[in-house]
């Protein structure tokens, strides 16, 4: 008797187990039902692979030579700039992705803030010695990006943390316009003042205002090669797997697609 109590205790206690295991098993698939495992393989290549930090000071690099050749063969008293996109140029938010995937969660402006106001995104590799070397050199940098106004101080804390040079009013020109993500305009005001040396991005639509008309996987393709001149003469790209507008473009741009149509759409894709 004694036994069969035991046992049944025993069968009790692994059914509590398993409803509990089965109930903490729900809470985390409630915090979200994003698809997006398929981008962890992308988050760790970020975060884990030296190839990664390789390709960027690679990218630094290179800035470094076609600045260097500018300041030697351009006479006279030139007002020189450098315009660098910022997430995934030159900071990471590759932490902010992971907590994406293991929340099961797709971006959203609230996570997103949270994010950015903590100021805890580290540098790319290789990026505030570039930008510190040209600031030095009398080489204005502006930061352009599609950040908005409300992430500003979040955003210019996490600069000045890292070492950034002339983090100011004056050069980080956060997105302003609702309606446009354009940065066209806000690199004309800088243009029009300044002899832009390179510009420096992980999306095509960081360095001209010609990529933004392509909208579909093909065109991006083709308007890429009908500007290779300009790459890593003009336009400096850095290496961005997990997020942007190449995969926008896969999905037509639909922001309403369920998660099975992305799905879909990421298959038909892929060429085999
Ligand atoms: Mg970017």
């Amino acid at each position: 008797m004694k036994m069969i109590i035991l046992a049944r205790a025993r069968i009790w206690a692994m059914a509590l187990l398993v409803i509990s295991l089965s109930a903490i098993g729900t809470a985390t698939i409630a915090q979200g039902t994003a698809d997006d495992e398929y981008e962890a393989g992308a988050v760790l290549w970020m975060q884990a692979s030296g190839e990664r930090a390789a390709l960027s000071y690679q990218a630094f690099a290179l800035a470094r030579m076609v600045l260097d050749r500018d300041l030697r063969t351009a006479r006279g008293k030139v007002r020189r700039a450098l315009i660098v996109d910022i997430d995934e140029t030159i900071l990471d938010n590759s932490r902010y992705q992971a907590w994406l995937i293991k929340n099961h969660q797709n971006f959203n402006d609230q996570t997103w803030l949270d994010w950015v106001n903590r100021s805890e995104a580290s540098a790319i590799p290789g990026a505030v010695e570039f930008l510190t070397y040209a600031n030095v050199r009398g080489v204005r940098v502006f930061y352009i990006t599609n950040r908005k106004a409300a992430e500003k101080d979040g955003t210019a804390a996490n600069l000045r943390k890292l070492g950034f040079p002339n983090v100011n009013d004056e050069t980080l020109l956060v997105r302003t316009d609702t309606k446009s993500s354009s940065k066209e305009p806000r690199r004309q005001s800088v243009s029009a003042k300044y002899r832009v040396v390179l510009l420096m991005g992980d999306n095509l639509n960081d360095f001209s205002d010609v990529f933004e008309k392509a909208r579909t996987v093909m065109a991006r393709m083709s308007i890429t090669d009908q500007n290779k001149a300009k790459f890593g003469t003009r336009f400096i790209v850095l290496p961005n797997p997990m997020y942007g507008d190449w995969e926008s473009a896969i999905y037509d741009y639909n922001l309403k697609l369920s998660e099975e149509g992305k799905a879909a759409k990421r298959k038909a894709t892929l060429k085999d």
